[in-house]
């Protein structure tokens, strides 16, 4: 039976500023009483390399939220996947709902982004996840399952993150039934294209997720952590969050 070393990270999304960095030191210090569970904070690209140097030599990771699909080049405003490693990020978030829809990124256009990571030695952190309409159609394992299919680069190291759009912050969940169901389609997509690696893949949940709902939310099978938005600006949700792999 393959093992997988949880995840628990954090997406800022464009909130933060030096003065945050009270908070990153709490979260810092959690994360050394954490053994059982990677704790990782994505904060906007301007506080990246400061708080990857506050975080070194800890168990705390720092990433990216989003990179540009070529190295370097006259992308006025993007940031490359390399220039997130040279800040101290080790992994990166690609394909989150809200890129997708504000920037119209494409299923094509994630996967470059994950070849990028790749490419930089970055874990990517690819996000899928269905609509309210898409779900209430019946199509969330269709939709989730050929984002997956056209997401993922064929080489490096990744994790999914499943979010079904409608739970990112909006305070609702589904149900952990919904949550298995659509894990265990990932899992079983992952294992046909990548074959036994497929089963070491790593797949998060995130969507509304909040100290008082982690427990349930992160012991459904195929559930190997979260993705978490909005509570992860406060240290202590954070960590109680994490504190489910205790
Ligand atoms: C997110 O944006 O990735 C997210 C999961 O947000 P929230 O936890 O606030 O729903």
């Amino acid at each position: 039976m393959t093992t997988r070393r949880p995840l628990v990270a954090g997406n800022w999304k464009m909130n933060g500023l030096k003065s945050s960095a009270a908070e990153l030191e709490k979260m810092i210090a959690g994360s050394r009483t954490l053994p059982g569970v990677d704790l990782m904070v994505c904060p906007p690209a301007t506080l990246v390399a400061r708080f990857a140097e506050l975080a070194a030599g800890s168990p705390l990771a720092i990433g990216g939220q989003d990179c540009h699909a070529q190295p370097a080049g006259a992308f006025t405003g993007d940031i490359s996947a390399e220039m997130l490693a040279d800040a101290g990020a080790t992994a990166v978030i690609v394909g989150h709902s809200e890129r997708r829809h504000y920037h119209g990124e494409t299923d094509a256009a994630v996967r470059a982004k994950a070849v990028a990571a790749a490419r930089a030695g970055l874990l990517a952190i690819v996000c899928v996840g269905e609509t309210r309409g898409e779900r209430e159609a019946g199509r969330a394992l269709a939709v989730v399952g050929a984002q997956v299919d056209g997401s993922v680069a064929d080489h490096g190291d990744f994790v999914i993150a499943y979010e079904p759009i409608w739970a990112i912050g909006t305070g609702l969940t589904p149900t952990p039934g919904d949550v298995a169901e659509v894990h265990g389609h990932i899992r079983a997509r992952l294992s046909a294209r990548f074959g036994v690696a497929g089963q070491g893949l790593r797949i998060l949940y995130g969507g509304s997720v909040k100290p008082a709902n982690a427990e349930e939310l992160l012991g459904v099978a195929d559930v190997d952590g979260a993705l978490v938005g909005g509570a992860s600006l406060v240290a202590e949700e954070f960590l109680a969050i994490a504190s489910v792999y205790r």
